[in-house]
């Protein structure tokens, strides 16, 4: 037998071959992680605050994260949801515990879980209409939203460059301004059943819904009897320092979409439904293949275990204050470029005045890795675990590019 010929291809040509052309990638090639870091096949090291969209929550190959799902590898991967499995009853406990009575449907991703909390205020709908299909459906969303790429995801996202070439869309969609109760109050009709909101809009530009915000979607939810519905997909599990972002305004949700940053960059998403309304999915109703598998919910009961014994809750907001006051302060020296600084924790906007891909490429030649969001923003995701001196390094990069540019 002789040994396969070696390929020379470039991974750069595999993908200008072969691979989908529907993502702006940018050109790097990334091949190994540690924490905060990753290195490209040159053999560079870059300071990452992408953390894979605000997934990597422990950084690359945190190792109890690595132990757990090494051994769970090993015991059982996959079985379906025609049985038990005692991670995903663990799991489903420790999310209740996080948000309260309640029970938890596992899946994915992100757009799947938000599209269960869609398929949830139909079924609202059902109750609250006497048992009428169809005839209360409907679903008040914030403008500038980013709820997935689902048909239902996509619906509830008011965007033109992700609706354009799929219409029509889901209807029964309406969309009201961020921090503008009244503008949602005004879309409220008998046929309303939910409103659905981001804590923190993270796609279009790290745009936080203010505690009076949501604490009047709850007051409008409950007069109306509408689903008050949060998407902490990407605001969720720790990244601002509290478990859940909207525990920050005290309010209760009826139901939370929750994803990347739970599995620790293993895929899977989770949706809480609050024990009133936890029966509305019943056998049949609902389900998917993979979700909740026993090495998905070992990955997310490692993330969780870190969470809770490294305390990073509290060391997300300890870190994050000193931090965010850095870029703020880049904000003061250099007013022509930076308008401002948004956002709470590790999840963060910095706010240009032109467009960032300039800055995305000069940040990554001088080793920091970042995504932008709509509206102009560098977001700046580093992992919970995030070391002061990386923060501190960070803010000194951007400030390099800054000046470079002035
Ligand atoms: C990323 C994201 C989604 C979609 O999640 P996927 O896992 O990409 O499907 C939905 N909502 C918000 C707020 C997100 O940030």
């Amino acid at each position: 037998m002789t040994a396969p010929a070696l390929d020379r291809t470039s991974t750069a040509e595999l993908y200008d071959a072969h691979v989908m052309k529907n993502y702006a990638r940018a050109p790097l090639t990334l091949v190994r992680g540690r924490g905060a870091q990753v290195w490209d096949d040159a053999g560079n090291c870059y300071l990452d605050f992408t953390s894979g969209i605000a997934v990597s929550a422990l950084g690359h190959c945190h190792p109890h994260w690595v132990a757990s799902v090494q051994r769970q590898a090993g015991e059982l991967i996959h079985i379906s949801n025609l049985f038990r499995n005692p991670n995903q009853g663990e799991l489903a406990r420790r999310l209740v515990g996080y948000a309260g009575p309640g029970r938890v449907f596992f899946c994915n991703s992100g757009a799947e879980a938000n599209e269960a909390l869609i398929k949830l205020a139909r079924l609202h709908g059902v109750e609250k209409s006497g048992g009428e299909e169809g005839r209360c459906y409907k679903i008040i969303c914030a403008k500038n939203a980013f709820h997935g790429r689902t048909f239902g995801g996509m619906s509830a996202t008011p965007q033109e460059k992700i609706q354009k070439g799929f219409r029509p869309l889901v209807p029964g969609f309406s969309f009201g301004e961020l921090n503008n109760v009244q503008s949602f109050a005004d879309l409220v009709d008998e046929q309303t059943a939910a409103i659905f909101v981001e804590t923190i809009q993270g796609e279009g530009g790290i745009n936080p819904c203010t505690p009076e915000f949501l604490v009047g979607l709850r007051r409008l939810c409950d007069q109306h009897n509408l689903l008050l519905l949060l998407d902490e997909v990407q605001c969720g599990i720790g990244r601002t320092g509290r478990f859940f972002s909207y525990e920050h305004a005290g309010v209760t949700p009826d139901a939370i979409g929750m994803a990347k940053g739970l599995g620790g960059g293993f895929p899977i998403g989770a949706v809480w439904v609050h024990e009133r309304h936890a029966e509305l999915f019943h056998p049949g109703n609902h389900g998917t293949t993979f979700g909740g598998t026993p090495l998905a919910c070992a990955a997310a009961l490692a993330v969780l275990d870190v969470i809770e014994r490294d305390g990073l809750l509290e060391k997300v907001r300890c870190n994050s204050a000193g931090w965010a006051a850095e870029l703020r302060r880049l904000a003061v020296d250099f007013p022509a470029q930076v308008l401002g600084v948004r956002g709470q924790g590790f999840l963060v906007g910095v706010q240009l005045s032109s467009d960032p891909a300039p800055y995305l490429a000069a940040l990554r030649e001088r080793g920091l890795l970042a995504p932008s969001a709509g509206g102009q923003v560098v977001r700046l995701l580093p992992p919970l675990n995030v070391s002061p001196d990386e923060l501190a390094q960070s803010v000194e990069i951007f400030r390099a590019v800054l000046a470079a540019k002035a």
